[in-house]
Protein backbone atom coordinates (compact mmCIF):
# COMPACT_ATOMS: atom_id res chain seq x y z
CA UNK A 1 0.00 0.00 0.00
CA UNK A 2 3.07 2.38 0.64
CA UNK A 3 5.70 1.39 -2.11
CA UNK A 4 3.04 2.03 -4.55
CA UNK A 5 2.07 5.65 -2.77
CA UNK A 6 5.39 6.62 -2.80
CA UNK A 7 6.27 5.55 -6.18
CA UNK A 8 4.22 7.11 -7.83
CA UNK A 9 3.68 10.72 -6.05
CA UNK A 10 6.66 10.98 -3.89
CA UNK A 11 9.89 12.99 -4.83
CA UNK A 12 13.10 11.64 -5.53
CA UNK A 13 14.40 11.84 -2.31
CA UNK A 14 12.00 10.45 -0.63
CA UNK A 15 11.75 7.45 -2.79
CA UNK A 16 15.58 6.70 -2.24
CA UNK A 17 15.13 7.29 1.30
CA UNK A 18 11.93 5.25 2.22
CA UNK A 19 11.51 2.41 -0.40
CA UNK A 20 14.37 -0.07 0.42
CA UNK A 21 13.85 -0.54 4.24
CA UNK A 22 10.00 -0.98 3.41
CA UNK A 23 11.35 -3.67 0.62
CA UNK A 24 13.65 -4.90 3.45
CA UNK A 25 11.32 -5.02 6.07
CA UNK A 26 13.47 -2.73 7.95
CA UNK A 27 10.74 -0.46 8.65
CA UNK A 28 7.15 -1.01 9.35
CA UNK A 29 4.97 1.40 7.84
CA UNK A 30 0.73 1.88 8.78
CA UNK A 31 -2.11 3.89 7.35
CA UNK A 32 -3.62 6.78 9.41
CA UNK A 33 -6.59 7.39 7.17
CA UNK A 34 -9.42 6.49 9.87
CA UNK A 35 -11.24 8.76 12.76
CA UNK A 36 -13.60 8.44 15.11
CA UNK A 37 -15.89 10.38 12.00
CA UNK A 38 -14.82 9.20 8.93
CA UNK A 39 -14.22 5.58 8.12
CA UNK A 40 -16.27 4.71 5.16
CA UNK A 41 -16.73 8.46 4.21
CA UNK A 42 -13.31 8.86 4.56
CA UNK A 43 -12.90 12.06 2.89
CA UNK A 44 -14.45 14.01 5.82
CA UNK A 45 -11.25 13.24 8.11
CA UNK A 46 -10.93 16.10 10.49
CA UNK A 47 -7.27 16.03 11.90
CA UNK A 48 -5.55 19.08 10.58
CA UNK A 49 -2.43 20.22 9.06
CA UNK A 50 -1.70 23.84 9.46
CA UNK A 51 1.41 25.54 7.72
CA UNK A 52 3.77 26.16 10.79
CA UNK A 53 6.47 28.78 9.24
CA UNK A 54 9.44 27.65 11.07
CA UNK A 55 12.01 30.16 13.31
CA UNK A 56 13.24 30.15 16.50
CA UNK A 57 15.38 27.17 15.80
CA UNK A 58 12.35 25.24 13.86
CA UNK A 59 12.51 24.68 10.09
CA UNK A 60 9.02 25.60 8.18
CA UNK A 61 6.87 22.50 7.83
CA UNK A 62 3.50 21.65 8.91
CA UNK A 63 1.90 21.23 12.56
CA UNK A 64 -0.51 18.18 12.68
CA UNK A 65 -3.38 17.60 15.48
CA UNK A 66 -6.04 15.45 15.50
CA UNK A 67 -7.35 11.58 16.53
CA UNK A 68 -6.72 8.74 14.18
CA UNK A 69 -8.58 4.91 14.70
CA UNK A 70 -8.47 1.37 13.96
CA UNK A 71 -4.52 1.82 12.95
CA UNK A 72 -2.92 -1.85 12.12
CA UNK A 73 0.28 -2.36 13.54
CA UNK A 74 0.58 1.33 14.58
CA UNK A 75 2.34 0.49 18.15
CA UNK A 76 5.53 -1.41 15.18
CA UNK A 77 5.41 1.43 13.06
CA UNK A 78 8.59 3.56 11.77
CA UNK A 79 6.39 5.56 9.43
CA UNK A 80 2.40 6.12 8.72
CA UNK A 81 0.93 7.43 5.90
CA UNK A 82 -1.69 10.48 6.58
CA UNK A 83 -4.36 11.73 5.43
CA UNK A 84 -5.28 15.17 6.80
CA UNK A 85 -7.21 18.46 6.05
CA UNK A 86 -5.18 21.20 5.07
CA UNK A 87 -8.19 23.70 3.95
CA UNK A 88 -11.75 23.69 5.56
CA UNK A 89 -12.92 25.69 3.44
CA UNK A 90 -12.79 23.78 0.67
CA UNK A 91 -15.32 21.00 -0.23
CA UNK A 92 -14.27 17.83 1.36
CA UNK A 93 -12.56 16.08 -0.82
CA UNK A 94 -10.25 19.43 -2.27
CA UNK A 95 -9.13 20.53 1.69
CA UNK A 96 -6.76 17.49 1.68
CA UNK A 97 -3.12 17.00 1.73
CA UNK A 98 -1.41 13.70 2.32
CA UNK A 99 1.89 13.22 4.57
CA UNK A 100 4.54 10.36 5.24
CA UNK A 101 3.75 10.77 9.49
CA UNK A 102 6.89 9.88 11.65
CA UNK A 103 5.80 7.51 14.19
CA UNK A 104 8.52 8.40 16.43
CA UNK A 105 7.66 12.21 16.26
CA UNK A 106 7.18 14.02 19.73
CA UNK A 107 3.62 14.25 20.46
CA UNK A 108 2.68 11.06 18.69
CA UNK A 109 0.90 8.56 21.02
CA UNK A 110 -0.28 5.18 20.20
CA UNK A 111 -2.86 3.65 22.42
CA UNK A 112 -3.79 -0.41 21.98
CA UNK A 113 -7.44 -1.27 20.98
CA UNK A 114 -8.74 -4.73 21.87
CA UNK A 115 -10.48 -6.16 19.19
CA UNK A 116 -12.88 -9.64 19.16
CA UNK A 117 -10.34 -11.86 19.38
CA UNK A 118 -9.03 -10.95 22.18
CA UNK A 119 -5.52 -8.75 21.01
CA UNK A 120 -4.96 -5.63 20.06
CA UNK A 121 -3.79 -5.37 16.23
CA UNK A 122 -4.96 -2.03 16.13
CA UNK A 123 -4.63 0.97 17.93
CA UNK A 124 -5.66 4.80 18.23
CA UNK A 125 -3.17 7.25 17.18
CA UNK A 126 -3.47 10.71 19.01
CA UNK A 127 -1.54 13.34 17.17
CA UNK A 128 -0.87 16.60 19.00
CA UNK A 129 1.09 19.75 17.81
CA UNK A 130 2.92 16.77 15.65
CA UNK A 131 5.89 18.68 13.21
CA UNK A 132 6.70 17.41 9.90
CA UNK A 133 9.08 18.85 7.31
CA UNK A 134 7.47 19.71 4.09
CA UNK A 135 9.71 17.19 2.49
CA UNK A 136 7.72 14.41 4.35
CA UNK A 137 4.25 15.66 1.84
CA UNK A 138 3.54 13.59 -0.56
CA UNK A 139 1.92 15.04 -3.82
CA UNK A 140 0.43 18.88 -3.68
CA UNK A 141 -1.56 20.71 -1.13
CA UNK A 142 -4.70 19.92 -1.50
CA UNK A 143 -4.06 16.62 -3.96
CA UNK A 144 -4.73 14.83 -0.79
CA UNK A 145 -7.29 12.60 -1.94
CA UNK A 146 -6.37 11.72 -5.48
CA UNK A 147 -2.69 10.12 -3.73
CA UNK A 148 -5.22 8.09 -0.77
CA UNK A 149 -7.00 6.80 -3.79
CA UNK A 150 -3.64 5.36 -5.30
CA UNK A 151 -3.30 3.88 -1.49
CA UNK A 152 -6.81 2.65 -1.36
CA UNK A 153 -6.65 0.91 -5.00
CA UNK A 154 -3.36 -0.82 -4.10
CA UNK A 155 -4.70 -1.93 -0.19
CA UNK A 156 -7.70 -3.89 -1.73
CA UNK A 157 -5.14 -5.58 -4.19
CA UNK A 158 -3.32 -6.60 -1.16
CA UNK A 159 -5.69 -7.63 1.02
CA UNK A 160 -7.93 -9.32 -1.95
CA UNK A 161 -5.15 -10.37 -4.74
CA UNK A 162 -2.07 -11.56 -2.30
CA UNK A 163 0.11 -14.64 -4.68
CA UNK A 164 -1.87 -17.85 -3.04
CA UNK A 165 -0.97 -21.02 -4.77
CA UNK A 166 -4.03 -23.55 -6.14
CA UNK A 167 -5.64 -24.50 -2.79
CA UNK A 168 -3.75 -22.04 -0.93
CA UNK A 169 -4.94 -20.24 1.87
CA UNK A 170 -8.27 -20.46 3.66
CA UNK A 171 -9.51 -22.81 1.19
CA UNK A 172 -6.40 -24.83 1.49
CA UNK A 173 -7.15 -24.97 5.26
CA UNK A 174 -10.49 -26.49 5.15
CA UNK A 175 -9.95 -28.95 2.49
CA UNK A 176 -7.41 -30.54 4.78
CA UNK A 177 -10.33 -30.39 7.38
CA UNK A 178 -12.25 -32.04 5.32
CA UNK A 179 -9.45 -34.67 4.62
CA UNK A 180 -8.58 -35.09 8.44
CA UNK A 181 -12.25 -35.67 9.77
CA UNK A 182 -14.00 -38.32 7.39
CA UNK A 183 -16.53 -38.72 10.98
CA UNK A 184 -17.95 -35.24 9.88
CA UNK A 185 -18.74 -35.85 6.32
CA UNK A 186 -22.09 -35.23 5.48
CA UNK A 187 -23.26 -34.55 1.68
CA UNK A 188 -24.34 -31.09 2.39
CA UNK A 189 -21.05 -29.99 4.08
CA UNK A 190 -19.59 -31.81 1.10
CA UNK A 191 -21.52 -29.64 -1.87
CA UNK A 192 -20.64 -26.18 0.24
CA UNK A 193 -16.85 -27.28 0.48
CA UNK A 194 -16.52 -27.83 -3.45
CA UNK A 195 -19.03 -24.49 -4.20
CA UNK A 196 -16.32 -22.67 -1.96
CA UNK A 197 -13.46 -24.30 -3.91
CA UNK A 198 -14.60 -22.94 -7.30
CA UNK A 199 -15.07 -19.95 -5.69
CA UNK A 200 -11.89 -19.45 -4.34
CA UNK A 201 -10.35 -20.67 -7.78
CA UNK A 202 -12.14 -17.64 -9.24
CA UNK A 203 -10.43 -15.27 -6.71
CA UNK A 204 -7.55 -16.82 -6.90
CA UNK A 205 -6.95 -16.48 -10.81
CA UNK A 206 -8.88 -12.46 -10.59
CA UNK A 207 -6.79 -11.68 -8.17
CA UNK A 208 -3.52 -12.34 -10.21
CA UNK A 209 -4.71 -10.71 -12.92
CA UNK A 210 -5.63 -7.32 -10.97
CA UNK A 211 -1.93 -7.94 -9.46
CA UNK A 212 -0.63 -7.40 -12.88
CA UNK A 213 -2.47 -4.02 -13.53
CA UNK A 214 -1.45 -2.78 -9.94
CA UNK A 215 2.19 -3.56 -11.11
CA UNK A 216 2.08 -1.51 -14.53
CA UNK A 217 0.59 0.76 -12.15
CA UNK A 218 -2.76 1.23 -11.73
CA UNK A 219 -5.09 -1.70 -9.99
CA UNK A 220 -7.81 0.31 -11.20
CA UNK A 221 -11.79 -0.52 -9.68
CA UNK A 222 -11.97 -4.23 -10.09
CA UNK A 223 -9.83 -4.68 -7.23
CA UNK A 224 -12.48 -3.64 -5.10
CA UNK A 225 -14.49 -7.16 -6.57
CA UNK A 226 -11.63 -9.26 -5.85
CA UNK A 227 -11.27 -7.88 -2.00
CA UNK A 228 -14.93 -8.05 -1.86
CA UNK A 229 -15.20 -11.57 -3.07
CA UNK A 230 -12.19 -12.42 -0.95
CA UNK A 231 -13.82 -11.41 2.27
CA UNK A 232 -17.35 -13.52 1.80
CA UNK A 233 -14.86 -16.17 0.68
CA UNK A 234 -13.03 -16.46 3.94
CA UNK A 235 -15.31 -15.84 6.31
CA UNK A 236 -17.84 -18.45 4.58
CA UNK A 237 -14.76 -20.71 4.58
CA UNK A 238 -13.89 -20.14 7.95
CA UNK A 239 -17.23 -20.74 9.36
CA UNK A 240 -17.65 -24.19 7.43
CA UNK A 241 -14.22 -25.05 8.96
CA UNK A 242 -16.37 -24.72 12.52
CA UNK A 243 -18.93 -26.49 11.24
CA UNK A 244 -16.97 -29.28 10.31
CA UNK A 245 -15.07 -29.37 13.48
CA UNK A 246 -17.94 -29.40 15.57
CA UNK A 247 -16.93 -28.65 19.39
CA UNK A 248 -12.77 -28.90 18.18
CA UNK A 249 -13.61 -25.91 16.10
CA UNK A 250 -14.44 -23.85 19.31
CA UNK A 251 -10.99 -24.01 21.04
CA UNK A 252 -9.13 -21.13 21.34
CA UNK A 253 -5.69 -20.27 21.93
CA UNK A 254 -6.46 -17.70 24.41
CA UNK A 255 -8.24 -14.59 24.55
CA UNK A 256 -5.59 -12.61 26.98
CA UNK A 257 -3.94 -9.55 25.43
CA UNK A 258 -1.31 -9.45 22.72
CA UNK A 259 0.18 -7.40 20.76
CA UNK A 260 0.74 -9.18 16.90
CA UNK A 261 3.43 -8.44 14.95
CA UNK A 262 1.27 -9.45 11.86
CA UNK A 263 -2.10 -10.80 10.88
CA UNK A 264 -1.86 -14.70 10.47
CA UNK A 265 -4.81 -16.19 9.26
CA UNK A 266 -3.51 -19.65 8.39
CA UNK A 267 -1.27 -20.54 11.45
CA UNK A 268 -3.74 -20.01 14.24
CA UNK A 269 -6.73 -22.06 15.62
CA UNK A 270 -10.16 -22.05 13.78
CA UNK A 271 -11.61 -20.31 16.28
CA UNK A 272 -9.44 -17.36 15.36
CA UNK A 273 -9.65 -17.54 11.63
CA UNK A 274 -13.72 -16.98 12.62
CA UNK A 275 -13.33 -14.52 14.69
CA UNK A 276 -10.87 -12.34 12.48
CA UNK A 277 -12.48 -12.97 9.60
CA UNK A 278 -15.39 -10.63 10.24
CA UNK A 279 -13.01 -7.56 10.18
CA UNK A 280 -12.11 -8.88 6.34
CA UNK A 281 -15.45 -7.16 5.08
CA UNK A 282 -14.80 -4.07 6.98
CA UNK A 283 -10.99 -3.08 6.66
CA UNK A 284 -9.49 -1.75 3.60
CA UNK A 285 -13.24 -0.64 2.71
CA UNK A 286 -16.38 -2.08 4.18
CA UNK A 287 -18.32 -4.70 1.63
CA UNK A 288 -21.27 -1.90 1.18
CA UNK A 289 -18.33 0.42 -0.29
CA UNK A 290 -17.49 -1.57 -2.18
CA UNK A 291 -20.31 -2.45 -3.96
CA UNK A 292 -21.02 0.88 -4.71
CA UNK A 293 -17.71 1.43 -6.31
CA UNK A 294 -18.38 -1.67 -8.43
CA UNK A 295 -21.67 -0.30 -9.47
CA UNK A 296 -20.27 2.92 -10.40
CA UNK A 297 -16.88 2.13 -11.77
CA UNK A 298 -17.06 -1.32 -13.34
CA UNK A 299 -20.44 -1.99 -14.23
CA UNK A 300 -21.09 2.12 -15.18
CA UNK A 301 -24.58 2.25 -12.88
CA UNK A 302 -25.54 5.63 -11.77
CA UNK A 303 -23.76 7.14 -9.47
CA UNK A 304 -24.96 7.86 -5.50
CA UNK A 305 -25.85 10.87 -5.05
CA UNK A 306 -24.00 13.18 -2.87
CA UNK A 307 -25.36 16.59 -1.65
CA UNK A 308 -22.23 17.38 0.24
CA UNK A 309 -19.47 16.89 -2.73
CA UNK A 310 -19.82 21.44 -3.03
CA UNK A 311 -20.36 22.69 0.09
CA UNK A 312 -17.29 23.64 2.07
CA UNK A 313 -16.11 20.83 5.23
CA UNK A 314 -16.41 23.00 7.53
CA UNK A 315 -19.77 24.17 6.90
CA UNK A 316 -21.01 20.08 6.69
CA UNK A 317 -23.14 18.45 9.70
CA UNK A 318 -20.54 16.36 11.32
C1 LIG B 1 -9.20 -5.32 11.26
C2 LIG B 1 -9.26 -3.90 10.82
C3 LIG B 1 -8.09 -3.21 10.54
C4 LIG B 1 -8.15 -1.87 10.15
N1 LIG B 1 -6.96 -1.21 9.92
C5 LIG B 1 -6.99 0.10 9.57
C6 LIG B 1 -5.77 0.83 9.40
O1 LIG B 1 -4.67 0.28 9.54
N2 LIG B 1 -5.84 2.13 9.08
C7 LIG B 1 -7.02 2.78 8.90
O2 LIG B 1 -7.00 3.97 8.59
N3 LIG B 1 -8.22 2.13 9.09
C8 LIG B 1 -8.21 0.81 9.41
N4 LIG B 1 -9.39 0.13 9.61
C9 LIG B 1 -10.64 0.88 9.55
C10 LIG B 1 -11.52 0.60 8.33
O3 LIG B 1 -10.97 1.15 7.17
C11 LIG B 1 -12.90 1.21 8.65
O4 LIG B 1 -13.42 0.51 9.75
C12 LIG B 1 -13.85 1.13 7.49
O5 LIG B 1 -13.45 1.99 6.45
C13 LIG B 1 -15.30 1.47 7.90
O6 LIG B 1 -15.36 2.67 8.58
P1 LIG B 1 -16.11 2.81 9.99
O7 LIG B 1 -15.57 1.73 10.88
O8 LIG B 1 -16.02 4.21 10.42
O9 LIG B 1 -17.61 2.41 9.70
P2 LIG B 1 -18.72 3.35 9.06
O10 LIG B 1 -18.18 4.06 7.88
O11 LIG B 1 -19.34 4.18 10.14
O12 LIG B 1 -19.78 2.28 8.54
C14 LIG B 1 -20.68 1.61 9.42
C15 LIG B 1 -21.59 0.74 8.56
O13 LIG B 1 -22.36 1.56 7.65
C16 LIG B 1 -22.14 1.15 6.31
N5 LIG B 1 -22.11 2.32 5.42
C17 LIG B 1 -21.42 3.47 5.63
N6 LIG B 1 -21.58 4.31 4.60
C18 LIG B 1 -22.36 3.68 3.69
C19 LIG B 1 -22.89 4.01 2.40
N7 LIG B 1 -22.60 5.18 1.83
N8 LIG B 1 -23.67 3.09 1.77
C20 LIG B 1 -23.94 1.88 2.33
N9 LIG B 1 -23.48 1.51 3.57
C21 LIG B 1 -22.70 2.38 4.23
C22 LIG B 1 -20.80 0.45 6.31
O14 LIG B 1 -20.69 -0.46 5.22
C23 LIG B 1 -20.82 -0.24 7.67
O15 LIG B 1 -21.53 -1.45 7.59
C24 LIG B 1 -9.38 -1.21 10.00
C25 LIG B 1 -10.57 -1.91 10.28
C26 LIG B 1 -10.51 -3.24 10.68
C27 LIG B 1 -11.80 -3.97 10.95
Amino acid sequence: MAAPTIVRHGSPALRERLLRPLWTGEEIWCQLFSEPGAGSDLASVATRAVRDPGGGGRTAGWIIDGQKVWTSLAHRARWGLLLARTDPDLPKHRGLTYFVCDMTAPGVEVRPLRQLTGEAEFNEVFLTDVRLPDDLRLGDVGQGWQVARTTLMNERVAIGGRPTPREGGMIGVLARAWRERPDRRTPGLHDELLRLWVRAEAVRLTGLLVRQRAAAGDPGPEGSAVKLSYAALTQAASGLELELLGADGLRYDGWHMRRPDRVDMLGRTPGYRYLRARGNSIEGGTSEILRDIIAERVLGLPAVPRADRNTAWKDLPR
